[in-house]
Protein backbone atom coordinates (compact mmCIF):
# COMPACT_ATOMS: atom_id res chain seq x y z
CA UNK A 1 0.00 0.00 0.00
CA UNK A 2 1.77 3.20 -1.05
CA UNK A 3 -0.98 5.51 0.53
CA UNK A 4 0.88 8.51 2.43
CA UNK A 5 -0.33 11.93 2.46
CA UNK A 6 1.40 15.22 3.85
CA UNK A 7 -0.54 17.05 6.39
CA UNK A 8 0.24 20.74 7.69
CA UNK A 9 -0.31 20.85 12.00
CA UNK A 10 -2.77 23.08 12.42
CA UNK A 11 0.14 24.62 15.33
CA UNK A 12 2.44 24.43 12.67
CA UNK A 13 5.36 26.93 14.21
CA UNK A 14 4.73 26.55 18.29
CA UNK A 15 6.35 23.27 18.39
CA UNK A 16 10.25 23.34 18.90
CA UNK A 17 10.59 19.57 18.51
CA UNK A 18 7.76 18.33 16.23
CA UNK A 19 8.09 19.57 12.33
CA UNK A 20 5.31 21.53 10.73
CA UNK A 21 3.95 18.93 8.20
CA UNK A 22 3.72 15.11 9.16
CA UNK A 23 3.59 12.45 6.95
CA UNK A 24 0.26 9.99 7.59
CA UNK A 25 0.56 6.73 5.86
CA UNK A 26 -1.43 2.83 6.60
CA UNK A 27 -2.90 2.17 10.04
CA UNK A 28 -2.04 -1.17 10.90
CA UNK A 29 -4.33 -3.76 8.69
CA UNK A 30 -4.72 -5.65 12.15
CA UNK A 31 -4.39 -3.42 15.18
CA UNK A 32 -5.67 -2.65 18.68
CA UNK A 33 -8.05 -0.69 17.45
CA UNK A 34 -10.27 -3.43 16.38
CA UNK A 35 -11.55 -3.98 20.15
CA UNK A 36 -10.12 -0.97 22.09
CA UNK A 37 -13.57 0.70 24.17
CA UNK A 38 -13.45 4.66 23.72
CA UNK A 39 -11.65 4.96 27.23
CA UNK A 40 -8.51 3.48 26.04
CA UNK A 41 -8.74 4.99 22.96
CA UNK A 42 -6.08 7.65 23.39
CA UNK A 43 -3.72 5.71 25.06
CA UNK A 44 -4.17 2.93 22.21
CA UNK A 45 -3.72 5.64 19.66
CA UNK A 46 -0.79 7.89 20.75
CA UNK A 47 1.05 4.56 22.19
CA UNK A 48 0.51 2.18 19.25
CA UNK A 49 -1.19 3.49 16.37
CA UNK A 50 0.32 6.81 15.83
CA UNK A 51 3.99 5.73 15.94
CA UNK A 52 3.31 3.25 13.15
CA UNK A 53 1.25 4.99 11.34
CA UNK A 54 3.59 8.49 11.26
CA UNK A 55 6.50 8.68 9.10
CA UNK A 56 8.10 10.87 11.41
CA UNK A 57 9.41 10.24 15.00
CA UNK A 58 8.10 12.45 17.40
CA UNK A 59 6.35 12.34 20.83
CA UNK A 60 3.10 12.37 19.77
CA UNK A 61 1.62 13.49 23.34
CA UNK A 62 3.71 16.75 22.69
CA UNK A 63 1.16 17.57 19.89
CA UNK A 64 -1.93 20.41 20.82
CA UNK A 65 -4.90 18.54 21.70
CA UNK A 66 -6.14 20.32 18.11
CA UNK A 67 -3.64 18.84 16.75
CA UNK A 68 -4.02 15.22 18.00
CA UNK A 69 -8.14 15.38 17.06
CA UNK A 70 -7.08 16.71 13.44
CA UNK A 71 -4.42 13.79 12.83
CA UNK A 72 -6.83 11.21 13.87
CA UNK A 73 -9.59 12.42 11.44
CA UNK A 74 -7.15 12.84 8.33
CA UNK A 75 -5.64 8.91 9.28
CA UNK A 76 -9.44 7.81 8.96
CA UNK A 77 -10.28 9.53 5.98
CA UNK A 78 -6.98 8.32 4.63
CA UNK A 79 -7.55 4.88 5.18
CA UNK A 80 -11.14 4.03 5.66
CA UNK A 81 -12.52 7.22 3.12
CA UNK A 82 -15.03 9.94 4.58
CA UNK A 83 -18.35 7.93 5.28
CA UNK A 84 -19.66 6.91 8.72
CA UNK A 85 -22.97 6.10 10.08
CA UNK A 86 -24.41 7.72 12.68
CA UNK A 87 -27.38 7.01 14.49
CA UNK A 88 -28.08 10.22 16.25
CA UNK A 89 -28.70 13.90 13.39
CA UNK A 90 -30.36 17.14 14.89
CA UNK A 91 -32.45 18.33 12.16
CA UNK A 92 -33.91 21.58 12.40
CA UNK A 93 -37.14 20.97 10.17
CA UNK A 94 -37.97 17.71 13.13
CA UNK A 95 -36.68 20.21 15.84
CA UNK A 96 -35.46 17.00 17.42
CA UNK A 97 -32.28 14.79 17.62
CA UNK A 98 -33.88 11.91 15.32
CA UNK A 99 -32.35 8.80 16.77
CA UNK A 100 -32.24 5.15 15.85
CA UNK A 101 -32.25 6.29 11.98
CA UNK A 102 -29.07 5.40 10.59
CA UNK A 103 -28.00 7.67 8.17
CA UNK A 104 -24.61 7.73 6.43
CA UNK A 105 -23.00 11.16 6.88
CA UNK A 106 -19.76 12.52 5.05
CA UNK A 107 -16.74 13.29 7.86
CA UNK A 108 -15.68 15.71 4.95
CA UNK A 109 -18.81 18.42 6.31
CA UNK A 110 -16.63 19.14 9.70
CA UNK A 111 -14.91 21.98 9.27
CA UNK A 112 -11.91 23.03 11.09
CA UNK A 113 -10.77 26.49 12.97
CA UNK A 114 -7.64 27.37 12.01
CA UNK A 115 -5.31 29.47 14.61
CA UNK A 116 -5.11 32.83 14.11
CA UNK A 117 -2.16 34.31 12.23
CA UNK A 118 0.48 34.94 14.79
CA UNK A 119 -0.45 32.93 17.34
CA UNK A 120 1.61 32.04 20.23
CA UNK A 121 0.56 29.08 23.01
CA UNK A 122 0.07 32.38 25.97
CA UNK A 123 -3.60 33.91 25.73
CA UNK A 124 -4.48 36.87 28.41
CA UNK A 125 -7.78 36.90 29.60
CA UNK A 126 -7.27 40.76 30.65
CA UNK A 127 -8.49 41.65 34.35
CA UNK A 128 -11.28 44.00 32.21
CA UNK A 129 -13.02 40.81 31.41
CA UNK A 130 -14.40 40.03 34.74
CA UNK A 131 -16.82 42.33 37.33
CA UNK A 132 -14.43 42.36 40.19
CA UNK A 133 -11.73 40.04 39.89
CA UNK A 134 -8.73 42.80 39.22
CA UNK A 135 -5.53 40.67 37.78
CA UNK A 136 -5.20 39.40 34.22
CA UNK A 137 -5.64 35.54 33.47
CA UNK A 138 -3.15 33.54 31.37
CA UNK A 139 -4.21 30.16 29.54
CA UNK A 140 -2.65 27.96 26.70
CA UNK A 141 -4.43 25.46 24.77
CA UNK A 142 -3.14 22.16 25.92
CA UNK A 143 -1.27 19.24 24.78
CA UNK A 144 -2.70 15.35 24.16
CA UNK A 145 -1.02 14.71 27.17
CA UNK A 146 -2.17 17.29 29.57
CA UNK A 147 -5.54 16.39 29.10
CA UNK A 148 -5.30 12.73 29.54
CA UNK A 149 -3.55 14.12 32.79
CA UNK A 150 -6.54 16.19 33.40
CA UNK A 151 -9.10 13.61 32.79
CA UNK A 152 -7.20 11.34 35.13
CA UNK A 153 -7.35 13.83 37.83
CA UNK A 154 -9.49 12.28 40.71
CA UNK A 155 -9.78 15.71 42.11
CA UNK A 156 -11.94 17.21 39.13
CA UNK A 157 -14.57 14.14 39.58
CA UNK A 158 -17.75 14.55 41.00
CA UNK A 159 -19.49 12.29 43.70
CA UNK A 160 -21.43 10.47 41.18
CA UNK A 161 -17.99 9.84 39.08
CA UNK A 162 -18.43 12.17 36.08
CA UNK A 163 -15.98 14.90 36.01
CA UNK A 164 -16.48 18.56 36.44
CA UNK A 165 -15.38 18.81 33.01
CA UNK A 166 -15.49 22.87 32.51
CA UNK A 167 -13.82 23.61 36.29
CA UNK A 168 -11.64 21.09 35.23
CA UNK A 169 -11.03 22.37 31.94
CA UNK A 170 -9.86 26.06 33.34
CA UNK A 171 -8.21 24.87 35.99
CA UNK A 172 -5.58 22.74 33.55
CA UNK A 173 -5.73 25.79 30.77
CA UNK A 174 -4.54 28.01 33.00
CA UNK A 175 -1.06 28.41 33.51
CA UNK A 176 -0.97 31.97 35.45
CA UNK A 177 -2.79 34.73 37.17
CA UNK A 178 -1.12 38.14 38.46
CA UNK A 179 1.87 37.47 39.08
CA UNK A 180 1.63 34.00 40.20
CA UNK A 181 3.46 31.72 37.34
CA UNK A 182 3.85 28.06 36.60
CA UNK A 183 -0.08 27.34 37.98
CA UNK A 184 -0.50 23.84 38.80
CA UNK A 185 -4.23 23.07 38.45
CA UNK A 186 -4.51 22.57 42.02
CA UNK A 187 -3.14 26.16 43.01
CA UNK A 188 -5.85 27.48 40.39
CA UNK A 189 -9.05 26.05 41.55
CA UNK A 190 -8.16 26.65 45.21
CA UNK A 191 -7.60 30.92 43.20
CA UNK A 192 -11.04 30.12 41.85
CA UNK A 193 -12.54 29.14 44.87
CA UNK A 194 -11.12 31.76 47.19
CA UNK A 195 -11.31 35.00 44.98
CA UNK A 196 -13.88 34.28 41.95
CA UNK A 197 -17.16 35.71 42.48
CA UNK A 198 -19.79 33.24 41.07
CA UNK A 199 -20.27 35.61 38.15
CA UNK A 200 -16.28 36.65 37.36
CA UNK A 201 -16.43 32.53 37.59
CA UNK A 202 -18.97 31.71 35.13
CA UNK A 203 -17.04 34.85 33.21
CA UNK A 204 -13.66 32.79 33.12
CA UNK A 205 -14.99 29.46 32.03
CA UNK A 206 -16.26 30.91 29.32
CA UNK A 207 -13.51 32.90 27.86
CA UNK A 208 -11.74 29.61 28.62
CA UNK A 209 -13.81 27.78 26.11
CA UNK A 210 -13.99 30.76 23.68
CA UNK A 211 -10.33 31.28 23.35
CA UNK A 212 -9.44 27.47 23.28
CA UNK A 213 -12.02 26.79 20.71
CA UNK A 214 -9.81 26.00 17.89
CA UNK A 215 -9.49 22.85 15.56
CA UNK A 216 -11.92 20.76 14.51
CA UNK A 217 -15.96 21.45 14.80
CA UNK A 218 -18.01 18.98 17.01
CA UNK A 219 -20.21 18.02 14.24
CA UNK A 220 -21.11 17.94 10.67
CA UNK A 221 -23.68 18.23 8.28
CA UNK A 222 -25.45 15.98 6.46
CA UNK A 223 -29.27 15.14 5.49
CA UNK A 224 -32.08 14.68 8.28
CA UNK A 225 -32.85 10.97 7.69
CA UNK A 226 -36.83 11.72 8.39
CA UNK A 227 -37.45 14.34 5.75
CA UNK A 228 -34.25 14.88 4.17
CA UNK A 229 -33.47 18.79 5.02
CA UNK A 230 -29.75 19.20 3.80
CA UNK A 231 -29.13 20.94 6.54
CA UNK A 232 -29.01 18.88 9.33
CA UNK A 233 -25.85 18.00 12.05
CA UNK A 234 -24.30 15.39 13.44
CA UNK A 235 -22.26 15.45 16.22
CA UNK A 236 -18.83 13.85 15.33
CA UNK A 237 -16.61 13.72 18.09
CA UNK A 238 -13.04 11.62 18.01
CA UNK A 239 -13.67 8.03 19.40
CA UNK A 240 -12.89 4.42 18.60
CA UNK A 241 -16.16 4.17 16.36
CA UNK A 242 -14.74 6.86 14.06
CA UNK A 243 -11.79 3.79 13.20
CA UNK A 244 -14.86 0.62 12.86
CA UNK A 245 -16.15 2.14 9.65
CA UNK A 246 -19.07 -0.05 8.47
CA UNK A 247 -19.45 -2.25 4.92
CA UNK A 248 -21.19 0.07 3.61
CA UNK A 249 -19.56 3.48 4.75
CA UNK A 250 -16.43 1.49 3.43
CA UNK A 251 -18.78 0.45 -0.37
CA UNK A 252 -19.54 3.75 -0.54
CA UNK A 253 -15.93 5.16 -0.57
CA UNK A 254 -14.59 2.78 -3.00
CA UNK A 255 -17.72 4.13 -5.18
CA UNK A 256 -17.18 7.48 -4.55
CA UNK A 257 -13.44 6.34 -5.87
CA UNK A 258 -14.59 4.98 -8.48
CA UNK A 259 -16.50 7.84 -10.01
CA UNK A 260 -14.52 10.95 -8.90
CA UNK A 261 -10.89 9.40 -9.10
CA UNK A 262 -9.15 9.17 -5.74
CA UNK A 263 -10.83 11.34 -2.62
CA UNK A 264 -8.24 13.73 -2.05
CA UNK A 265 -7.64 14.07 1.18
CA UNK A 266 -5.31 16.87 0.65
CA UNK A 267 -8.02 19.03 -1.15
CA UNK A 268 -10.27 18.01 2.49
CA UNK A 269 -7.59 19.63 4.76
CA UNK A 270 -6.92 22.59 2.64
CA UNK A 271 -10.64 23.49 2.38
CA UNK A 272 -11.48 22.52 5.51
CA UNK A 273 -9.34 24.96 7.37
CA UNK A 274 -9.86 27.48 4.33
CA UNK A 275 -13.44 27.71 5.79
CA UNK A 276 -12.57 29.33 8.48
CA UNK A 277 -9.62 31.43 8.15
ZN1 LIG B 1 -35.83 16.32 9.66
Amino acid sequence: MGLSEKVQLLGAGLYTDIPDVLTLSSIPTVSELDYVGNEDFDKTMLDSILPKAVEEKINFRDLLEIDYEWICRCLRILNYGPYFTTNMVLCPTCKDAVRGREQQVDLQTIDCKPLPAGFTNDITIPAGAFIDYKQDVHMHLMTIARVIEMNNDKSFKLADGGVNSRLARACYCITSIGNHTHMTPVEVKLELSKNFSPADYLILADEVGRLSDYGLRAAGRCACPVCGNKEAAYLALSSDRFFRPSVGDLRAWGQARGERGMEDLRRYTASAVQKHS
